[in-house]
């Protein structure tokens, strides 16, 4: 039978955490009610959270686990997560408890009031670097300008969706995911609401500084064109640069002048062009590369199971 409630929990090397999250998600569910059911995606962990999440899921009947064969990265293990979601309200959550599970009923009462997308607001961050707490914060603001779509700031993937908003959000099948853009651009009735995101429980990030970058880049070249616009831009603005400067050069020469003469102004102007080409090549290299990826079409994830069952069928 279909729960109530799913709970989706990417979990990466999580074991310190998953204990107490289960408890404390275990103690908010029961005092809810209803149906629920856990499904934790073991995104290719390599410490003992993959032997840890078996022997929780045999004492506990509403845990599922969908095992990855190896590290797809957080975006698609959540994906994963709600490919498999039955629930008719759909919960995403991180392992660390750093989303404290004890909001969760918060945003149930959001949905029951008919919202279809209930996202969850930092309005405080503990226990972070200021350089990630600025970072972050620049990044919300810059993405909400130069987009579209209009991100909510300050959230992350921890939101409720309703199973209508997963279930369009599964026909979306793109390579280079931003969930929490994905959620946005869906439309449906959202709101935000607003809580204190804690310090990890235990055990470090698992998003060093490339995997932000990384996420900030497919952030960035999945719901805006503008950086590629910023090479038209730029091609305007040399070229002005340069009949400005032909006016004053012949201006020079007629009175006789003997400046700009020479291989450094040569060099100069050369080196300039040359970077600001390289960079825009680099910039359309983002959204090409990010074309092929997408051209060939390799499912999303593998799980244990895909593999498992495609051996006994034979191919
Ligand atoms: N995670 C994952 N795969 C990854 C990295 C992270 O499934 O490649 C999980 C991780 O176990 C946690 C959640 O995603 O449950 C958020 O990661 P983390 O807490 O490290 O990110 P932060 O909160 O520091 O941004
Ligand atoms: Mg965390």
């Amino acid at each position: 039978m279909k729960p109530e409630y799913s709970v989706v929990i990417p979990v990466f090397n999580e074991v310190e955490s998953l204990p107490e999250f289960h408890r404390r998600l275990s103690q908010v569910a029961g005092k809810e009610g209803k149906t629920w059911e856990f499904i934790f995606i073991n995104d290719g962990s390599t410490d003992e959270s993959p032997a840890l999440l078996k022997a929780m899921a045999g004492k506990d009947k509403r845990i599922r686990i969908v095992d990855f064969v190896r590290n797809f990265g957080h975006q698609i293990a959540v994906t994963a997560g709600l490919d498999s979601a039955q629930g008719r309200a759909v919960v995403v959550i991180d392992a660390d408890c750093q989303d404290p599970p004890e909001v969760i009923p918060e945003l149930i009462a959001g949905w029951k009031k008919g919202y279809e997308v209930v996202y969850a607001v930092r309005s405080e961050r503990a226990g972070e670097t200021w350089l990630k707490e600025v970072t972050a914060k620049l990044f919300y603001r810059m993405i909400f300008r130069i987009t579209d779509v209009k991100i909510p700031l300050d959230t992350g993937d921890f939101r409720l969706l309703d199973e209508k908003v997963v279930a369009v959000m599964r026909r979306m099948r793109e390579r280079h995911r931003f969930l929490r853009g994905m959620a946005a651009w869906v439309g449906f009735r959202q709101i935000g609401v607003p809580y204190k995101r804690h310090a990890r429980f235990a055990g470090k990030t698992k998003y060093p500084m490339s995997k932000m970058l990384r996420l900030a880049l497919n952030a960035i070249t999945s719901f805006s064109y503008f950086p590629l616009q910023l090479a038209t831009y730029l091609g305007f603005l040399c070229a002005a640069l340069a009949a400005v400067a032909i006016l004053i050069v012949i201006v020079l020469r007629l009175a006789g002048s003997e400046a700009f003469f020479g291989q450094a102004t040569t060099l100069v102007s050369v080196l300039f062009l040359g970077g600001v080409q390289l960079i825009c090549m680099g910039i359309l290299g983002e959204y090409v590369g990010r074309i092929y990826d997408e051209a060939k079409g390799r499912p999303l994830y593998i799980t244990r199971d895909d593999a498992d069952s495609r051996m006994s069928k034979g191919d």
